[in-house]
Order: C-alpha cells, then sequence, then structure tokens
C-alpha cells in the first residue's frame, strides 16, 4: 500500500524552505506516496488544516523565498493532549509519515510525534545554522549572503565619513551569521554570544585604533547582545572620538530568494528524508556534514556540541 507522508514548515521561517519543500513532495511522488501538506506548522496539524498535493502544487516555488505552507509556533505543542489533536487528524487523513522542516524546537515536536506511532523527519531550515547535525542549515547561505550585500553598503558609506559602523545581525545563541559575514566583510572585530567582549574593552580597542590613525572601524554585532544598541553607539561616539553609528538589518535578512547553495541544500536534504521514511525510519533528521549527506537520531542530535568556529575566528584578527 502506497504511503501517505506529510509536509510542513514550522518555527522561524528562512529562504529555502520553499526549496525543501519542492524537494519532499516529488520525491514523495516518485517513491509512489501519496503526498500531503500541512498548513502553518504544528498549529495546522491540530487544526486539521491538511491537503493532498500533486506534483504541481510545488511548481514555480524553487526560487521563491519564505515558506508557501506558512509558518506558525505552537507553544502549547508540549502538551500531551495538544499533540494528541494532531495524532487524531494525522490517522483521520491516513497519514503515517512526516516530513518537519525547521529549527531545534521543530525537531522537538517531531520526535515527540515518532514516539507517538506517526514517524517524522526532521530537515533543518533555518537561517541561524545553529544545528549541530549539519555543517549548514537551509537559509543560511542566502542570508549571509544579504548580510553582505547590505554591509557592503553601509561601508561604502562609513569609509566616506570616516565613521565606525556596528551593523548588527541575527543569530540569537549562534554567531555564525556574525562570524562568517565578518569574514566576508573583513571586518575589524565580530561580537557575538559565541565571541563575546566587553564594552571596555570595545571602547579600549577604538581608543587605540583612533590614536594609531584608522579613519573608519567595521563591526559586526549578534542580536541580543545589547539591549539598546544605539545607546552603545552613543557612548562610543561620546568616548572614542570616532562618530558611531548602530545599523540593525532586522527582517530583510530572512527573506529574499534562495542562494544556489541552499536550493542544491534543500533538494539534498528533502529526498534524503523521503529515503529515510521509504524505509521505515522516524525519529531522525537529515543533515549535511563534509559534504556527505547524513541523518542522526534526533535525540543525538540535540546533545551535539555545536562547532563554534573558532579556527574561523582568528581569521578576523589575522587579516584585519
Ligand atoms: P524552530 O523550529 O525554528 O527552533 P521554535 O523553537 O519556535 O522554532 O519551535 C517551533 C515549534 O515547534 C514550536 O512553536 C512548537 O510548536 C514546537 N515545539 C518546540 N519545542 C517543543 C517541544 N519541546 N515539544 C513539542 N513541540 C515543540
Amino acid at each position: 500500500m502506497a504511503k501517505r507522508v506529510g509536509v510542513l514548515t514550522s518555527g522561524g521561517d528562512d529562504p529555502g524552505m520553499n526549496a525543501a519543500i519542492r524537494a519532499v513532495v516529488r520525491a514523495g511522488l516518485r517513491n509512489g506516496c501519496e503526498m500531503y501538506v500541512i498548513f502553518e506548522g504544528y498549529k495546522g496539524l491540530v487544526e486539521n488544516n491538511i491537503y493532498k498535493v500533486d506534483r504541481s502544487a510545488v511548481s514555480e516555488i524553487i526560487s521563491r523565498g519564505g515558506t508557501v505552507l506558512k509558518s506558525a509556533r505552537l507553544p502549547e505543542f508540549k502538551d500531551i493532549n495538544v499533540r494528541k489533536k494532531a495524532i487524531a487528524n494525522l490517522r483521520k487523513n491516513k497519514i503515517d509519515a512526516l516530513v518537519c522542516i525547521g529549527g531545534d524546537g521543530t525537531y522537538m515536536g517531531a520526535m515527540r510525534l515518532t514516539e507517538m506511532g506517526i514517524n517524522c523527519i526532521g530537515v533543518p531550515g533555518t537561517i541561524d545554522n545553529d544545528i549541530a547535525s549539519t555543517d549548514y542549515t537551509i537559509g543560511f547561505d542566502t542570508c549571509l549572503n544579504t548580510i553582505v550585500e547590505c554591509t557592503d553598503k553601509i561601508r561604502d558609506t562609513t569609509e566616506s565619513h570616516q565613521r565606525c559602523s556596528i551593523v548588527e545581525v541575527m543569530g540569537r545563541r549562534c554567531g555564525d551569521l556574525a562570524l562568517f559575514a565578518g569574514i566576508a566583510e573583513g571586518v575589524d572585530m565580530i561580537i557575538t554570544p559565541d565571541h563575546p567582549i566587553s564594552d571596555e574593552d570595545i571602547i579600549e580597542n577604538l581608543k587605540e585604533w583612533k590614536k594609531a590613525g584608522k579613519k573608519h572601524v567595521m563591526m559586526i554585532v549578534s542580536e541580543n547582545i545589547y539591549a539598546n544598541i544605539a545607546a552603545f553607539a552613543a557612548q562610543i561616539t561620546k568616548e572614542t572620538g570616532y562618530e558611531c553609528r548602530a545599523e540593525v538589518l532586522g527582517r530583510i535578512q530572512r527573506g529574499g530568494s534562495p542562494s544556489a547553495q541552499d536550493r542544491v541544500l534543500a533538494a539534498r536534504l528533502g529526498a534524503h528524508a523521503i529515503d529515510l521514511i521509504m524505509e521505515g525510519k522516524g525519529g531522525l533528521c537529515v543533515g549535511l556534514i563534509n559534504n556527505k549527506v547524513v541523518h542522526y537520531d534526533i535525540n543525538e542530535a540535540l546533545q551535539l556540541p555545536r562547532d563554534k568556529h573558532m579556527n574561523l575566528l582568528r581569521l578576523i584578527d589575522l587579516l584585519k
């Protein structure tokens, strides 16, 4: 009997989710499955927002940012009674397996559903690159390119006016976006949750650079390090001699057409998720390690220590 497989996107959206949805639907159909999409993540499961699709339903979405299935956050999904409603809806639609595209919260939901009898496979869809079971998450590369494009523009005016700019980028708990963008931009300093620097040390550095005749300064900082980044920029202006501006890039980082790299990653990981479902497996998540498609037990994946790329950090100072 043909398998019936659902796919959903959950948690923070990112460019490349659509390419992953397309890969899952097309690979599933090719394997003889009946394919279903669930709108609004786990919320849609609970509300029975579930529809059968054919291959044309995912036409023309490979290049689109965001997620055509919409995303939602449903904190109540941690409650088993709420999840029971989701399981009942899946049973009603005779769906026996699910592909859940999202971050570590989404993985937790996928694991809980697997424990309740529906085989789920997690696919890493998040801009932050904060999932240890893959070298890169789908969306990271596109977001990084957006940051670099924006920061190039900020750099032009920073240099012209001989200012100091602090560019704030996303990455609440993981500094990869700031670190990789920092290297791509050749910035003078990065400040991330993985690599914090005290306000005093930043001010001291800037004073020294000013004294040494350095004309302008570019810094990249992860979000949530400063409660009020404009106030910190004002403090820098007051204490260092550099006119400092804070530039918060915000949600522009989440959108846009996915890069070729993210689309290829989405195709590889989406297809592997279907391979695992065809083998009758669940409670796993897929990833790319050393350019090889791999999978891990979700429990194990969530315990893995994340690579903080300290080997790359040295490049910030080395190449300054
Ligand atoms: P992300 O997947 O991007 O990390 P969230 O952390 O918001 O985003 O998680 C997405 C959704 O996954 C949550 O809104 C919730 O529905 C579900 N989820 C998160 N943690 C759990 C958990 N411990 N048990 C069950 N479901 C969870």
